[in-house]
């Protein structure tokens, strides 16, 4: 069995394209032509080029020698959050403004929740001198107000989405209704492994550079290619998609999956998305999604805005259902806890999406032997507010 999508971007029977007709042209044109374009050399190469030179790639792997002791084993951390702005997500709207480029698209979509993603698409809109427009929830303005500024600053224009809950699922209906009313000039970047295909496995591709370093740098540093586990938070999935994606059809490498428990998988508010979830659709994808009985999607909850999502990409719920993939879910607490333990133990402040995941340890045990590879996803500039606040610093 593959952990790859088919051709019909199905992984086990999760993904697929489940979209209204007139999106259908669109995401046609894509899905016709993103294999192609991604394989041609002159894309290729310009992309590498922009990974090294502007993102700052590779990424080290670094080898956390106090926290290894702390916990008996031997973690490495690969550095995400030394990207250009601060997080993976950059890889990804590298990706796609090249992708946009090479289909002759002028003008640029997104719509952003925490405004991570939507400063990721402003900076690479900024550098190839592409118009911008990023739909945001009217609340979610109000609450990011520094992601906002920077978008302005990178010359993006923001538009509020004033319709139902006034966060992310609004702006997303926004960014798809502008792609249907533009469907010739316009690309849509999407900022997960989420979507109606090819999405999830055009995201994967373009972040799948996180194992393909991650697999030379252990080689140089341990002699072989291939860790014992690899471990990653996920949020739709993009960061863990990544760096698991070069091992998982190596079944010797244990993937471990890092979901945000909220204040308790049961206290109501929580993001778990693997125990909570039942199959439905979600933004034109087949998926697991927290919802309720009557198959409405339930308002998630976590402390940290990037875990904050009531899906999980058609990957993730394959790798759950299938049992290839162990899936944790990490409180509030225990994620803030681990995110000052990196702090004193490493000198590196973490995101707090990234502290879920370096929380397993607590209670999830190695042999002293085992590599552990953790995706150190962003870093906590973002999130020193909550850091403060949480503290009381
Ligand atoms: C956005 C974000 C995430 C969650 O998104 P994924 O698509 O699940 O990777 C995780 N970590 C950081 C630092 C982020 O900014």
């Amino acid at each position: 069995m593959s952990y790859h999508a088919n051709e019909k971007g199905y992984y086990g029977e999760f993904g697929g394209a489940y979209i209204p007709e007139m999106l259908y042209p669109n995401c046609e044109e894509l899905r016709q032509n993103y294999l192609q374009i991604m394989q041609e050399p002159s894309f290729q190469e310009e992309f590498h080029h922009l990974l090294k030179d502007y993102v700052g790639r590779p990424t080290p792997l670094y080898f956390a020698e106090r926290l290894s002791k702390k916990y008996n084993t031997k973690i490495y951390l690969k550095r995400e959050d030394l990207c250009h702005t601060g997080a993976h997500k950059v890889n990804n709207t590298i990706g796609q403004i090249l992708m946009a480029k090479k289909l002759g698209k002028n003008r640029i979509i997104a719509e952003t929740g925490a405004g991570q993603h939507g400063v990721a698409t402003a900076t690479v809109c900024a550098l190839m001198g592409i118009e911008c427009v990023v739909y945001m929830g009217e609340i979610d303005i109000a609450r990011q107000a520094p992601n906002v500024a920077r978008m302005k600053m990178l010359g993006a224009e923001v538009r509020p989405a004033t319709s139902g809950s006034k966060t992310l699922k609004d702006a997303t209906n926004e960014a798809i209704r502008d792609w249907i009313n533009n469907p010739v000039d316009t690309h849509y970047i999407i900022g997960s492994v989420v979507g109606p295909h090819p999405y999830p496995d055009m995201v994967a591709r373009f972040q799948s550079v996180i194992s393909e370093e991650i697999k030379s740098q252990l080689l140089e540093k341990e002699s072989r290619e291939n860790p014992d586990y690899v471990v990653a938070c996920v949020g739709g999935g993009s960061n863990a998609a990544g760096a698991f994606y070069h091992f998982l059809d190596t079944p010797e490498v244990g993937i471990i999956a890092v979901e945000a428990a909220g204040k308790g998988i049961h206290s109501g508010e929580s993001a778990a998305t693997s125990a909570l979830g039942k199959v439905g659709i979600i933004h034109g994808s087949k998926t697991l999604l927290m919802q309720t009985s009557d198959g409405q999607i339930t308002e998630p909850y976590s402390i940290s805005a990037g875990l904050d999502y009531p899906g999980v990409g058609p990957m993730h719920a394959h790798l759950y259902t299938s049992g290839r993939g162990e899936f944790i879910s990490i409180t509030d607490d225990d994620a803030m806890q681990a995110g000052l333990e990196l702090c004193k133990l490493e000198g590196i402040i973490p995101a707090i999406e990234t502290s879920h995941a370096l929380a397993i340890f607590e209670d999830r045990k190695f042999n002293e032997n085992d590599i552990v590879v953790v995706n150190l996803s962003g870093r906590g500039d973002k999130d020193l507010q909550n850091y403060i606040d949480y503290f009381k610093l």
